[in-house]
């Protein structure tokens, strides 16, 4: 057992009995950008969170589908791997759109529905990493993720990310420096959060080849993989080794769908499955039913194909703006990512006497927002980089909010 002292308004409350894993939970900097934006009353253009903005979600039609399939039964608890048809909607879908390799076609029990990507990152820690096991994350990383892993206690180090991204041959070197392999490789190998990049097939293979030689499973978190809307396709590392015990699979609707929905799921072997239900069922029992049968009729409608279609073709205009508004106003003030899909730029200013947490209040009174670089690293590197999300606005806001920002930046260098 830890202790800490409770609360700061209670100066008197008694020292709690909180459990040792309680010191290895940090917040999100970036889930509580939510709230931080809602307590502002002025006008802010919303770069931060990660987030398709109001007009690319399907509201219309789910309000629609909403009518239909809420029925009695669809308020009751469901069963915890997923409502069936929701699991056989999705199976199709993926199967139609060549997401899964032909070798998991027709493998219902290697799916189970999940209370967004976030549970499927947390079944997946829970169940490799035992306290002090060592998990290797990108550098920069979606740090909700390892977050979810120092949860369980592990001990997380960072790989180095390039526009290939993650280094894996430094993996090695890292393995003889910390003495031990590591029980978890979490790797965002497509259009990676924050970086934008994605790695390349050879670097696919060689990831492959050192988690085998080293009994390490690969935790292959690709919320954004649909949503390719330039460049060659590269297959995922289940792809490129179907029934593959070692790869964990997460996965979400949030991204092309809608993320208030809360459905995820995870494509594990069949022999895993067992074990993320019973974990599963000590957290949250089944995910939202009446959601679940709402996504199912989405996809069975064929809903899905015409919206993804249309997110690629809106997103990459974003992304131009967003990329070409960032030339004209910061030219060779910054470097940034060029990601051939899903939602981010990463952005460094080569001015490394730039904090970008420090800017970040500048910023938000001149109405823009970002996620600064050390949310996405656990040492709270990247002092001098932010994220940017192209996905939330409109080009017009885009360029309104690039504005914003190089106002910011001049006005927070020259107070
Ligand atoms: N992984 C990554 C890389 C993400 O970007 C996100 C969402 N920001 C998630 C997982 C979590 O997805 P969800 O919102 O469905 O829980």
């Amino acid at each position: 057992m830890s202790t800490v002292s409770s609360s700061a308004s209670s100066p008197t409350s008694p020292t709690l009995p909180l459990a040792t894993r309680a010191d290895s939970l940090v917040g999100s900097v970036i889930d509580s950008s939510t709230s931080l934006l809602a307590s502002y009353t002025h006008d802010i253009v919303k770069f931060g969170m990660g987030a398709p903005a109001p007009d690319m979600l399907p509201s219309s039609e789910f309000a629609r589908i909403a009518k239909s399939v809420f029925s009695p039964e669809s308020f009751t608890y469901g069963e915890t791997q997923g409502e069936p048809v929701l699991i056989d909607a999705l199976l199709k879908y993926l199967e139609d759109t060549s997401q899964i390799p032909e070798e998991h076609f027709g493998q219902r029990e290697r799916l189970v529905i999940t209370s967004g990507g976030m549970q499927g990152l947390d079944l997946g820690f829970k169940l490799f990493v035992s306290p002090g096991d060592l998990v290797f994350c990108e550098s920069p990383t979606y740090t909700n993720g390892s977050a979810t892993a120092m949860s369980y206690e592990a001990e997380v180090v960072e790989v180095p990310v390039d526009h290939e991204g993650m280094q894996v041959d430094a993996l090695e070197g890292l393995v003889a420096q910390a003495g031990r392999s590591p029980a978890v490789i979490y790797t965002i190998p497509t259009f990676q959060n924050p970086a934008g990049v994605t790695m390349s097939l050879e670097r696919r293979k060689e990831l492959l080849e050192f988690a085998h030689r080293h009994n390490s499973v690969i935790l292959e978190d690709n919320p954004y993989g649909t949503l390719r809307f330039s460049g060659e396709s590269i297959p995922t590392l289940s792809q490129l080794s179907p029934n593959d015990p070692l790869i964990f699979g997460v996965r979400t609707f949030s991204k092309f769908v809608a993320p208030g929905l809360r459905i995820g799921w995870i494509d594990v072997d069949p022999e895993i499955r067992g074990l993320a239900i019973n974990a599963k069922q000590t957290m949250d029992t089944c995910t939202s039913v009446p959601t679940q049968h709402m996504v199912a009729q989405w996809l069975s409608e064929g809903g899905a194909n015409d919206h993804v279609d249309h997110l690629r073709d809106a997103y990459l205009e974003r992304k131009k703006t967003m990329a070409t508004g960032l030339d004209q106003l910061f030219g060779d003030e910054v470097r940034s990512t060029d990601p051939d899909g899903g939602f981010f730029l990463w952005v460094t200013f080569e001015d490394d006497s730039i904090n970008t947490e420090n800017l970040l209040p500048a910023a938000l009174d001149e109405g823009v927002a970002y996620i600064p670089g050390p949310a996405f690293s656990p040492a709270g590197a990247f002092t001098n980089a932010l994220r940017l999300c192209f996905a939330s606005n409109a080009p017009d806001r885009i360029d309104e909010g690039l504005q914003r920002l190089r106002s910011a930046v001049d006005k927070h260098r020259t107070p």
